[in-house]
Order: C-alpha cells, then structure tokens, then sequence
C-alpha cells in the first residue's frame, strides 16, 4: 500500500492493496488502532462538514496519519456509517468521499501543470478516466477546436497533458466526452446547461469544460463510494459490537448537531417541485425508492410535521403508515437527531431534481426553497388548521396563499 491508494482508497488498486495486506479489521478495531480513529473522524467531518480530509492536516505531509492508517479508515469508515443505520448519513458520507476525492484530484492536476514540481504521490487525469473505464471516452480538445483524434493522445494517462494543451504537464480546459458516458455521467436534472440541446457535438462526443468533467467525475467517485453501503452487519456482535462507542459517540454528536428548519407551516401548494413530484408519484401508488422516500419524509419532518401528520398527509399514496412512522420517528427520535433533506446537488443526482425554472439558482436545499416561499407569500393556511383536514391528494385545493398560488377550491 502507498500513498496514492491512501489518497483514493475506492480506486481498485487500493483495494487490492487492503486485500493483499490481509490486514484484519476485527484486529485492528480491538486494538484500537489508528485506523480506527481516523475512520471515526472520516464519517465525523463527512457528516458535519462535508469533507473526509483530517483535521491534523492534509494527507500525506501534514496529516498526523500514516499511510496504512489513512488507508485502512476508509473500510472503517463504511462500516461505521452502515452502523448509523441512516439513509440520509450514507448520502452525505458519500458526498463528502466524493467531495474530497475531486479536491484531491484538482490539486493533483494542477501539481501536474507544474510539472509535478512536488514530491506527494499525484495522479492525473488519465488515471481517474482509467479507473471508470472512460480512457478511450474522454478525449482532450485538439489545438483547431473539436475532439482529439482517437489515438492521438486520448485523455489517458500522458494524453491527459498532451493532445489540445500547449505542453506536457498542462491540462486542457476542455474535453470531448462520447454522447453515451455523457448520459451516463450526468443528468440533465442538474440544469439546462447540461442538457445535450446546449451542448457543442461533434464527431459524436459533447464538449465540457476541465471544471464540468471533475463534476460528472465526482458523481461517478460518489456513486462508486456509495456502492454496496450499509454493509449488514448484526448490532452488538463482532466488530460492530467493538465499535459500539465510535457509533455511541457518532450519534450523540448529531443528536446535538441543532438544524433550524423553516418556519413551522405546512402549506403544500407552496413545496419545491421535487416534493411535490414525489407526493403525486405516491398517489399514482408508484413505490418511491429508498432516496426518494427519505428525501420526502425528510422534507415533512423538516417542516415541522409530527409522524402522525405525516402519515394523515400521506394516506391514499403508496407510502404505508408504518414505513412513514419508522422513517419518521427516527428523524424526529429521542436522541433529537434531525436530518435536512439531500442539497439540490444530490437530489439531482438521484434524478429527483428536474431544476424546473432553474430554481436551483436560488436553493440549495428543498428546505431553503420552501422558506423563500413561505417568507414571499401574503397569507398562508397551514394545511393542519384546514377545516376537513385533507390529505396529500387534496393540496392542490387545501389552502389559500395569495399572491403565490390558486387557493383552495373546497
Ligand atoms: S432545485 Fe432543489 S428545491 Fe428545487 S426541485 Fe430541485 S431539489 Fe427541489
């Protein structure tokens, strides 16, 4: 195991590295290795600050971590957040994986365009292309505009400083990707400037910038992180009942995290359309997938709705009273723990988000945009205080606001 694996530890050969190390994690947790520190610390800054980097500094020369220890908390890490038993915590330690990978990544491109000028292990762009099997799909832009031709250098490996960039050690700002990894890279959700209409093509690739590439990379990085979590692992029993008290300490730490959500009012004509396309979804009797039930019954706890209400708001949808109360009575439990809705970000990369109007201008968050709507409307009945009560299916006729939408038709 080296340096890079340390730094990239989703990438296969740092996998490979763990696995021929025969390390045992059971082992190292009991021993209480540093490994395990440091894996507490990785989901601890994922879920506060939305990064993995150490806070003793930055991995390798200034991090108080060695190679094998900062390698070895990923595997930790992952279980630990599997021990959260938290949808929403998954979410957020992949971005923030995802997050800190790309940071690395641009700082290691940029040591690239000083030709590598330092002594810290780097990748560079063909490597990460390399690890997604998008070598031969991502080419730099050739000197005359357009796509490099195949073979002239690709984005792999040294192709990623030669073809379209006036030297070795230099980057293109921009790339050509293949139409088909453009779809499966990035969502036309995360705005119209991604839709392939806005696009330059030719010779049957999409133009992007550097900065757009490292976007959909990180998309790729945090779905690639996001694999196979949570691990099922029995509560109490081998190493998850050695990490008891780095899952006690994880927790009570975000029982205490306080997150001041919008205005206590329930008014549905005024949801972001994401909710509001979740809720007819489920009133089509369409099965919301987990994302997508979590990132609404986050959204209702957010705005202040107790399980009960939750559940009266939801009866004739697909979402059944129980579910609702489980999920809703963790995010609202005795530990105090609130969880905020995904950012438009991730929404959008669950293809939740369609961004209508280009919203997400305004909102990082579902909750941010219905307090923007509720702060700009003239006069609001809170759903709860509606004569005949109504449910998800009645919204559109349930209230009055004026000045933002129809009011009610009842
Ligand atoms: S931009 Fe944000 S608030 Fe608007 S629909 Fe997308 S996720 Fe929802």
């Amino acid at each position: 195991m080296d340096a890079l694996d340390a730094k990239y530890p989703f990438f296969a050969p740092a996998r490979e590295a763990v696995a021929d190390a025969a390390v045992s994690l059971p082992e190292l947790v009991a021993a209480d290795a540093p490994a395990v520190e440091r894996g507490r610390e990785r989901v601890e800054r994922a879920l506060m600050d939305g990064t993995v980097a150490s806070e003793s500094g930055s991995f390798p020369d200034d991090s108080d971590y060695d190679v094998q220890a900062e390698l070895l908390s990923y595997p930790i890490a992952r279980i630990l957040v599997s021990l959260l038993d938290s949808e929403p915590a998954i979410e957020k330690y992949a971005a923030a994986e995802a997050a800190t990978a790309v940071d690395r990544i641009r700082e290691d491109l940029a040591a690239d365009d000083e030709l590598r000028s330092v002594s810290a292990p780097t990748v560079d762009l063909g490597d990460v292309l390399a690890e997604f099997d998008l070598a031969d799909a991502v080419r730099p832009e050739a000197p005359g505009g357009g796509p490099a031709a195949i073979g002239a250098g690709g984005a792999g490996g040294a192709g990623a400083g030669s073809a379209g960039a006036s030297a070795r050690g230099r980057t293109p700002d921009h790339y050509w990707i293949d139409v088909g990894s453009y779809l499966g890279l990035t969502s036309p959700s995360w705005g119209p400037s991604w839709r392939l209409v806005n696009r330059a093509l030719a010779d049957g690739a999409v133009r992007v910038s550097r900065e757009e590439l490292l976007d959909a990379l990180e998309a790729a990085v945090e779905a690639r992180v996001r694999e196979g979590l949570p691990f099922e692992l029995a509560a109490g029993e081998g190493i998850a009942g050695e990490l008891e008290d780095g899952v006690a300490d994880l927790k009570r730490l975000l029982s205490e995290r306080s997150y001041a959500g919008p205005a206590d009012v329930v008014a549905p004509e005024l949801f972001p359309p994401c909710m509001t396309n979740l809720i007819e979804k489920a009133e089509r009797d369409v099965d919301l997938s987990p994302p997508e039930s979590f990132a609404l019954m986050s959204f209702l706890v957010g705005i202040g709705m107790t399980p009960d209400e939750v559940v009266a708001f939801c009866a004739d949808t697909s979402l059944d009273a129980e579910g609702i109360r489980y999920q809703t009575e963790y995010l609202k439990d005795d530990r105090g723990t609130q969880y905020p809705p995904p950012t438009c970000e991730t929404l959008a990369n669950y293809g939740i988000c369609h961004n209508e109007d280009d919203h997400m201008q305004v909102a990082v968050d579902p909750l941010a945009y219905y307090e923007k709507r509720v702060e700009t409307a003239d006069e609001i009945t809170d759903w709860r205080e509606r004569e005949d009560g109504g449910t998800a299916e009645d919204e559109e006729g349930a209230g009055e606001v004026e000045g933002e939408s129809e009011s009610g038709t009842e």
